[in-house]
């Protein structure tokens, strides 16, 4: 329900498999405004060197977008806390957490809106999901029929990526249309979900 308008809208709109996009934007959102926190609150840098950092996908994604002052500010605190407590670092990634939060609520959704005609419609013209995110969704149908339908769907949506990629075979970059270039990610984002693209 918290989702539908967004799922409707990013259906319509993007190439790339929806929750995998939804998911990119919040994590964007999520470290940008973490960086801020970061810098200013010594509190924050503890809870987060306790937490053992983030996993090894985020402390990428952080690492390009804090400057190289936060990165610092940051890490300094981590190397100090462990030197003094010398943890045993499990890693809880608070960013991996926030994540997963939205994507359980998209899933959610994005199931229960298939069940209605007009979006099934909807989502068949899209560019569907990423094969990840269609085991999740096959898991949530209630129905063995929607289930086979987002099977045959995905099988309908990966042929239309075959164009741009055979014409990707001949065409120079500049030559290519952005549609035809950028399959190349929408193809690769089908196996491995959003971490195939990088920030
Ligand atoms: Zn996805
Ligand atoms: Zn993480």
């Amino acid at each position: 329900m918290e989702y539908d308008d967004l799922l409707h809208r990013t259906v319509q709109s993007e190439a790339r498999c929806p929750l995998c996009v939804l998911m990119e934007d919040r994590e964007f959102e999520v470290i940008s405004q973490l960086q801020y926190t970061v810098t200013r609150d010594e509190a924050v840098r503890r809870s987060i060197a306790h937490e053992g950092g983030f996993c090894d996908f985020h402390f990428r994604q952080f690492r390009k977008i804090a400057n190289s002052e936060t990165n610092a500010i940051l890490l300094i605190t981590m190397v100090n806390e462990y030197v003094r407590h010398r943890w045993a670092t499990n890693i809880t990634c608070r960013i991996c957490a926030d994540i997963a939060r939205l994507e359980k609520g998209l899933l959610d959704d994005l199931a229960r809106l298939l069940h209605l005609v007009a979006f099934r419609h909807l989502f068949a013209e899209s560019g569907g999901v990423c094969l990840g995110h269609l085991s999740s969704l096959q898991e949530r149908c209630k129905s063995d029929e929607l289930a086979m339908w987002l099977g045959e769907t995905q099988i309908r949506q990966m042929e239309r990526l075959m164009p741009d990629l055979v014409a990707m075979r001949t065409l120079s970059y500049f030559d290519a249309t952005h549609s035809q270039r950028s399959c190349i990610v929408r193809v690769v984002e089908k196996y491995v979900g959003r971490k195939a693209l990088g920030l």
